[in-house]
């Protein structure tokens, strides 16, 4: 965090060339970031989501997500802004959008959309004030408290209300309900975010309908389970005139229904599995098979299946599966199911089995390489989990928990100078660069490697120094 309190410090002191107003619709020419710092503060405030246990670790989940974020994404003006996706266990419906890209979704916002051009219309109206770069011209007209509120933004917006005892001495009460407070973005930001975000939806082939429309339940505030107060509101202020400014574009844009990928529907059970007492959730989707209440059947038995995991069934959860099997198109998810099946049974042999099927129908479906991958090492088949990683890392090169379950795999094999090599680039992964150059230091003194194995950690160590001692002298300008 101390690296954007120095950016934002930084720019402060600028002469603002935004003092008497925002640019219209389009101009980002006057944004008061570069580009590169953006990117930095993004980087810094990802340091912080990889560490933080209030973002949800589920690979089906956040995959699913990203997979949606950058369809969104690459259907936006601005193809060249990178963007994160994540998203936060907490129940109130929010997103939130931070500079350099990053955008958060609360897992109360999935489980309150009904469709997924629902959920797509929100995530595209926060791509909007992402490639407009609302937050940095917001700051750019705020005072120094603005600045202390963004720098501990990021970990305000994580570390959910409900925890406060869980925040920093840094991070007390009362700065985080200051960046409630401030970052309520303006009437014109919002009109922007809505215009560019249709646009966004439109071009990727969503239901443009679905933005006025969950905008409508939000304002109505009908569809909320209790104690999970809509603060997307708070922070995105929404007015009658803003409705129906969409709804008089929506009418202008063609449309067509389109129908929910089978990924939001099981990742939406997925979550509303996760909902109150294991008990409550098995009764909670009964209850929709045995009304006929649901617009996916399917969605339903994986849900149940899920629930009844978490009820320690997995003699239940079998009979869901051999539903899914028969009636419903095959898919990754239920294979990770079915696996995880297995592994609640304690039968490695036979989850081990149901792991290599599923790789060998959707080799790279994240979940169940981790969850292949972690079977293994459990079982200390070490051999085993370093030939699938190196199979698997060339899919997802920036994947830091590959690296960590390979750092795994060669610690329990005693070859250190290789465990903490793989942690390091595991920390670089997750922009930790000091805990990274640390590992790769620790790794060139081992000294249990082969010579060419330890020039390979000793050039990458000299180059990760370079780029610490590159973010020090930034953060030492400012
Ligand atoms: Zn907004």
């Amino acid at each position: 965090m101390k690296l954007i309190y120095a950016i934002l410090l930084g720019f402060l002191a600028m002469p603002c060339a935004l003092a008497d107003g925002l640019p219209d619709l389009g101009d980002v020419s006057q944004t008061v970031l570069t580009p590169l710092q953006e990117q930095r503060i993004g980087e810094e405030i990802m340091r912080d989501v990889y560490a933080s246990n209030d973002v949800v670790k589920d690979v089906e989940i956040t995959d699913y997500i990203q997979a949606l974020g950058y369809r969104l994404a690459a259907n936006s003006s601005d193809n060249r802004q990178h963007f994160e996706f994540f998203v936060v266990q907490d129940n109130t419906i929010n997103a939130f959008a931070l500079p350099g890209g990053v955008v958060g979704v609360h897992t109360g916002l999935i489980l309150a959309t009904d469709n997924e051009s629902e959920l797509a219309s929100v995530l595209g109206h926060e791509i909007g004030h992402v490639v407009q770069h609302h937050m940095s011209r917001m700051a750019a007209q705020q005072s120094n408290d603005m600045v202390t509120s963004l720098a501990s933004l990021a970990l305000a917006l994580l570390v959910s209300a409900a925890n406060p005892q869980l925040a920093s001495g840094a991070l007390a009460a009362s700065s985080a309900s200051g960046v409630q407070k401030q970052l309520n973005y303006t009437r014109e930001h919002e009109q922007e975010a809505d215009r560019v975000g249709l646009q966004i939806l439109s071009s990727a082939g969503f239901d443009v309908r679905a933005m006025p429309a969950f905008f409508e339940t939000l304002q109505k505030g009908t569809r909320f389970v209790e104690g999970t107060a809509p603060s997307f509101l708070r922070t995105h202020p929404l007015t009658s005139e803003r409705i129906a400014d969409v709804k008089g574009r929506v009418e202008q844009m063609p449309y067509h229904q389109v129908a929910d990928s089978q990924e939001f529907q099981y990742v939406r059970a997925k979550l509303l599995a996760t909902l109150g007492t294991p008990r409550q959730a098995v009764e909670l989707f009964q209850g929709n098979l045995n009304d006929k209440k649901y617009t996916n059947e399917a969605a339903q038995h994986f849900g149940l299946a899920q629930a009844l995991l978490r009820d320690r069934k997995p003699d239940g959860a079998t009979k869901q599966l051999a539903w899914l099997r028969a009636s419903a198109p095959s898919h990754a998810m239920v294979e990770m199911l079915a696996a995880n099946i297995e592994a609640a049974r304690g039968d490695a042999a036979k989850a081990a089995n149901q792991f290599r099927a599923g790789l060998a129908k959707y080799p790279d479906h994240r979940g169940l390489i981790y969850g292949y991958a972690e079977l293994l090492l459990a079982h200390n088949r070490t051999d085993e989990a370093l030939k699938l990683l190196s199979e698997k890392l060339p899919l997802y090169p920036d994947d830091a928990y590959l690296y960590e379950l390979q750092s795994r795999a060669y610690t329990i094999q005693g070859k250190d100078m290789l465990g903490h090599q793989a942690q390091g680039e595991a920390y670089f992964r997750r922009y930790d660069l000091p805990k990274a150059v640390e590992q790769m230091e620790l790794a060139t003194k081992i000294g249990d490697g082969d010579f060419y194995q330890l020039s390979i950690v000793e050039a990458r160590l000299k180059q990760l120094n370079q780029l610490l001692a590159e973010a020090k002298k930034i953060e030492k300008n400012k």
